[in-house]
């Protein structure tokens, strides 16, 4: 047996590595467990978010973007591009590089901070103690007074759509395609079909989106998933709502990706086809039933609001348990979760988690929708604001979308704000701040901001809640 740690965390994705160094940082005595090797057989660091998520993703939406800028957008600058090439290994290099540096600095933090990694694949096993088996199948029991589950999720995969990792492909290989593929089928227009379908569309896919619901996003705001829609669809993104794949077959080099609409059987031929169906938690071996954890009816770890599981002193965070999958729920979760276990009075905000989708325009989001107040009973008002209303906007030629935010009708508190426009991921962020504090709509129609920027559309929203936005007409009634 060896030593006895204070906290031993399965998982160094986004949310057990920040608890892990959080950990440390409190003076606990910190060990991660990570199964995860590199070609070389090395421990990776930084899980899905850094190896195969939110970063690579963001690489690779960035140099697409860039392409097509160059490609499609610089003329209205005056300024004209011969021909644009792109070189894909190259953009695949890039990517690669920034996942070296990001995981190398996961492990560079762990040693400054003195957690402790053990490599090898863990399970929570009665008596809260972690069985660790390595790569060559040796065994060992770690014991720790807590435990922390940060296991993560992985893709989910549809039995009409099988994965053979060449033509039908997951998310991971989508992030590793070595060439434009002509025509590119993506079975689900969630966040991950629209990020990864928008790279290969802006350099040069023909892209088909096959999403089962009839409802675009509907999970964003209605009227911000609409104008999304109708920007995504205008960069050529073929999304077809009600459609349900039933049947993927290779022949002859290509994907026969059969599926059923309203109007009855159609077949669409691709080169290749993204599985982006959703994402499960990774909650298979990794607990014993003596261990006193449990799942939810969803697959998930069992906790409470403080990330509690049912077992004493064990606790789990991130993709493994209820709410959004995102990594920073996933870090908060973790930090949260470490603090309490070092006799601090934390607790999460889960009404104040920003959610962003993005492709260009990015669409983000936090707090409730307008449709979940409508059906809530709540009274609230709305302020918005197009972007097309904008100086800066304009001067960046970035005129699509809009900021939307909602207040309660009474008090005036925010209670959501959804953009799709120009840096919607950083401006969102304001509002959650805002949100925060306990801010009202005034509060922000009082703040100074500085012109001209994107901002000022978050201030114009605010001011429009009640109807005293500048530049724009007012509809409503000034209070
Ligand atoms: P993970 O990141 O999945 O990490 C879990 C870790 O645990 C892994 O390293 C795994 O190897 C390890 N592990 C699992 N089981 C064991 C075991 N038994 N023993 C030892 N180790 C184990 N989220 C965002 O917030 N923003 C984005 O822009 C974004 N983009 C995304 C793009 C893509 C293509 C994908 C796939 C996801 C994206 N996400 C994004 C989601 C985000 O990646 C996840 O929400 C986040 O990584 C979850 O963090 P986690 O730590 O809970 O789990
Ligand atoms: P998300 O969970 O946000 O990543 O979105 C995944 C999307 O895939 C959801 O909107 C599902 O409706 C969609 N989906 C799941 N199965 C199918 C299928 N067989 N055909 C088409 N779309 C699907």
């Amino acid at each position: 047996m060896s030593e006895k740690y204070d906290v031993v965390i399965i998982g160094a994705g986004p949310a057990g590595y920040v608890a892990a160094i959080k950990a440390a940082q409190l003076g606990l005595n910190t060990a991660c467990v990570e199964q995860w090797l590199d070609g070389k057989g090395k421990t990776l660091l930084g899980g899905t978010c850094l190896i195969v998520g939110c970063i690579p993703s963001k690489a690779l939406l960035d140099s697409s973007y860039k392409f097509a800028e160059a490609r499609d957008q610089l003329g209205v600058h005056g300024i004209s591009v011969e021909a644009t090439k792109i070189d894909v290994p190259a953009m695949l290099a890039r990517k690669d590089k920034i996942i070296k540096q990001l995981t190398g600095g996961v492990a560079a933090l762990f040693k400054h901070n003195g957690v402790t990694t053990i490599a090898g694949t863990g399970k929570v096993i009665a008596g809260a103690k972690v069985e660790v088996t390595d790569k060559d199948g040796n065994v060992q029991v770690i014991e720790a007074d807590n435990i922390i589950v940060a296991a993560g999720s992985v893709p989910v995969d549809i039995p009409p759509a099988p994965l053979d990792n060449e033509y039908i492909i997951d998310s991971t290989g989508a992030l590793e395609l070595t060439e434009v593929p002509a025509r590119l089928g993506v079975i689900g227009a969630g966040v991950i079909g629209l990020e990864l379908g928008s790279v290969w569309n802006r350099l040069g896919s023909d892209v088909v989106v096959l999403e089962a619901l009839e409802e675009f996003l509907p999970m964003v705001d209605a009227q911000i998933a609409k104008e999304t829609a109708k920007i995504l669809k205008k960069q050529g993104l073929d999304i077809r709502l009600g459609a349900r794949v039933t049947n993927a077959k290779v022949v002859d080099g290509a994907v026969e990706v059969s599926f059923s609409t309203a109007d009855g059987e159609h077949v669409e031929t691709v080169d290749k086809l993204i599985v982006a169906v959703g994402r499960r938690p990774r909650s298979e071996e990794l607990f014993t039933s003596d261990s006193g954890l449990t799942l939810d009816e969803r697959g998930y770890i069992y906790v409470n609001d403080f990330c509690e599981t049912e077992a004493p002193h064990v606790y789990a965070i991130g993709d493994i348990v209820r709410g959004p999958m995102l990594a920073h729920k996933g870090s908060e979760e973790g930090i949260m979760v470490v603090e309490r276990i070092a006799g601090k009075a934390a607790q999460m905000n889960y009404d104040c988690i920003p959610s962003v989708i993005y492709t260009h325009p990015e669409v983000a989001a936090v707090g409730k929708t307008e449709q979940e107040l409508k059906a809530d009973g709540i009274d609230y008002k709305t302020g918005v604001f197009p972007f097309a209303a904008s100086g800066r906007a304009l001067a960046s030629n970035e005129p699509e979308g809009m900021v939307k935010l909602l207040a309660h009708a009474e008090t005036d508190r925010i209670l959501g704000c959804h953009i799709v426009g120009p840096s919607a991921a950083d401006l969102v962020q304001q509002a959650v701040i805002a949100m925060e504090f306990g801010s009202s709509a005034e509060d922000l129609a009082l703040t100074v901001f500085a012109h001209p920027t994107f901002s000022e559309a978050l201030h114009e929203a605010a001011l429009a809640v009640d109807g005293h936005a500048i530049h724009i007409a007012n509809r409503k009634k000034r209070k």
